[in-house]
């Protein structure tokens, strides 16, 4: 065999056993037995570098140089005692050192061959170990001779080098992997809630915790590897009894994420494998690692939490609230038609003096009170049991905003209430489709929320503008509006929480000013229904500015003429 040939059956060896194992220690030592036995070297040994470069471990040794000492130096190196600690970082070229000796009797170099020193050391190439931009090691491969003319062999020994460059990147990357993964399972496995992580590759359970299986009624060793997709109709032996229009089944949100998606807190049910439904709270994320720059998405994860027993409180509640609330209407409804009548009857005509007159009035005033307290106990209750339904119809938002504006003048005499409009002429329509009573609702609350939450007065804002469209169609026209008062403001921290239902904030819960934080998280859903959105912008003790966009198109079909 000549040398180009030895060359190539070198490198087919290491390339083969690389690709046949993972199995580092093996590999190793065959790639050492092969240089030593073709390349007849005296020394050949792989060292690998730690992240930061500072020491390099011995990973294996072949010597014939039948000497423990060197082999003790050649442990652990520092990589700053390394021959060539600056060229490494710079060079992915091999350094070739033709006469060690030589060197050695340079004052200045000898300390730093001093580790190499040996009487059948001659002569060393060192192959840096590359994999793309890792820098994982180093391959030296010592000779009894001095060499000269060494091309063959330098590049013999840098394609082994390279082979085994990608075996330990492959091996620490898969490191890793594992022990990131195995910290991961230690902890879902002691959460709470259910976790359970699909693989994208075979779409099966690969990870489970106990909680998941106990929810699942399946047991744990049963639940890993099977695929996300069975469980819908497998396991359920009754799924017609499923209240199929109401929530997802858990494992349709696992699929989505696996497909790249994010969800959180999101409601689904779990039959059990003996019919049992339960209701879950549910957050599932993919799973994704880095390779060459790009994610590559290997699993999804789901978290469950089990809300049915919190749920069912909630329905109960929810179908109080909603009896209660009809079977108050009818009484109060009858008290104030005839406590109305009775206090509408002229002085002089009715046999009742002036106090009970008075009293009437009275309860006329506190059953209208009754009646929109009920009327948002009903609202609540519609929401929360998705069945507040609109009716949609074409009206003309900028006429309607004048009139609920000039009803709401006559409820205060303390404020200044004045409409603000852009881009519109003043007898010129705003036609859109939307819940006529819906969004008089909600303007009204919002500048009744301006009035009593400006306890000393000011200047009240109502504003309308048309969106520009932009290159959007007509279609997606929007109308802005905007309610602004000089009242006593929202603190940052609850500008989002207010929408929350029976959320009121500090400052007017410790004021005298009474509420139920009803009115914004029924006004929110009314615009988000409309497909629109409202926000606040506040500082405590500077007013407040609500914002709504609602889109004047939401409901396309509708495109008869204007009604009132
Ligand atoms: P309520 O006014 O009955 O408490 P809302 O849902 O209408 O209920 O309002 C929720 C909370 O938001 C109020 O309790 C109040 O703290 C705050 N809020 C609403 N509008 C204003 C406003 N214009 N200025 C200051 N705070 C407001």
């Amino acid at each position: 065999m000549n040398h180009a040939q030895i060359s190539q059956q070198i490198i087919d060896s290491v390339a083969q056993s690389v690709r046949e194992s993972s199995d580092i220690p093996a590999i190793i030592g065959k790639t050492l037995d092969i240089i030593h036995t073709h390349l007849h070297t005296s020394l050949t040994c792989f060292h690998v570098v730690d992240d930061t470069w500072q020491s390099y471990r011995l990973l294996g040794i072949h010597s014939i140089c039948d000497d423990d000492v060197l082999a003790q130096r050649l442990r652990i190196l520092s990589g700053q005692v390394f021959p060539f600690f600056e060229w490494q970082h710079h060079q992915h070229q091999p350094l070739v050192i033709a006469d060690v000796q030589a060197e050695m009797c340079i004052e200045e170099h000898r300390e730093k061959w001093q580790c190499w020193a040996h009487e059948q050391i001659q002569s060393i190439i060192f192959i840096p170990l590359w994999f793309g931009n890792c820098y994982e090691g180093m391959l030296t491969a010592a000779f009894d001779t001095t060499l000269s003319q060494e091309t063959i062999r330098v590049s013999t020994l840098l394609a082994v080098g390279t082979y085994i460059a990608a075996a330990l990147a492959q091996a620490r990357l898969s490191l890793t992997v594992q022990s990131e993964q195995t910290s991961l399972y230690t902890i879902l496995d002691q959460l709470p809630e259910g976790a359970l992580i699909a693989d994208s590759v075979t779409g099966s359970i690969r990870y489970a915790n106990e909680t998941a299986a106990s929810l699942l009624q399946i047991p744990l060793v049963q639940l890993i590897g099977l695929p996300v997709h069975q469980f819908t109709r497998q396991h359920i032996p009754d799924a017609q009894n499923m209240d199929q229009g109401t929530l997802p089944p858990w494992n349709f949100f696992l699929i989505q994420a696996l497909s790249g998606e994010i969800i959180s807190s999101k409601e689904a049910t779990i039959v059990t494998p003996n019919g049992q439904k339960i209701v879950v709270l549910i957050s599932c994320a993919p799973i994704s690692i880095k390779h060459d720059k790009q994610q590559i998405l290997t699993g999804a994860i789901i978290l469950f939490q089990d809300i049915t027993k919190t749920k069912n409180v909630e329905q109960h509640k929810n179908e109080f609230l909603s009896i209660a609330s009809h079977e108050l209407r009818t009484p109060i409804t009858i008290i104030q038609g005839f406590a109305d009548l009775l206090a509408q009857m002229p002085l002089e005509t009715s046999s009742l003096n002036e106090l009970t007159q008075s009293a009437l009035m009275h309860i006329v005033d506190q059953s209208e009170y009754l009646t929109r307290l009920i009327d948002a106990m009903l609202d609540i209750t519609r929401v929360e049991q998705q069945q507040l339904h609109l009716n949609l119809a074409m009206y003309d938002l900028h006429r309607l905003l004048i009139q609920v504006v000039d009803s709401q003048l006559m409820t205060t005499n303390r404020h200044q209430l004045h409409l603000t409009v852009e881009g519109l002429q003043e007898q010129e329509s705003l036609p859109g489709v939307f819940d006529k009573e819906r969004i008089i609702q909600v303007i009204s609350n919002l500048i009744n929320n301006a009035i009593k939450y400006s306890p000393d007065g000011g200047t009240i804002e109502v504003g309308l503008r048309v969106a520009p469209t932009g290159d959007r169609s007509e279609k997606h026209r929007e109308a802005w509006i905007w309610v602004k008062d000089q009242g006593m403001g929202i603190a940052p921290d609850e500008c989002l929480r207010i929408f929350e239902r029976f959320y009121r904030a500090r400052v007017a819960s410790n004021s005298s000013l009474s509420g139920f934080g009803i009115g914004l998280y029924v006004t929110k859903e009314i615009i988000n229904r409309h497909g629109g959105r409202i926000w606040v912008e506040s500082s405590l003790h500077e007013g407040s500015t609500f914002y709504i966009h609602l889109p004047l198109f939401s409901s396309p079909q509708i495109t008869t003429g204007v009604a009132d």
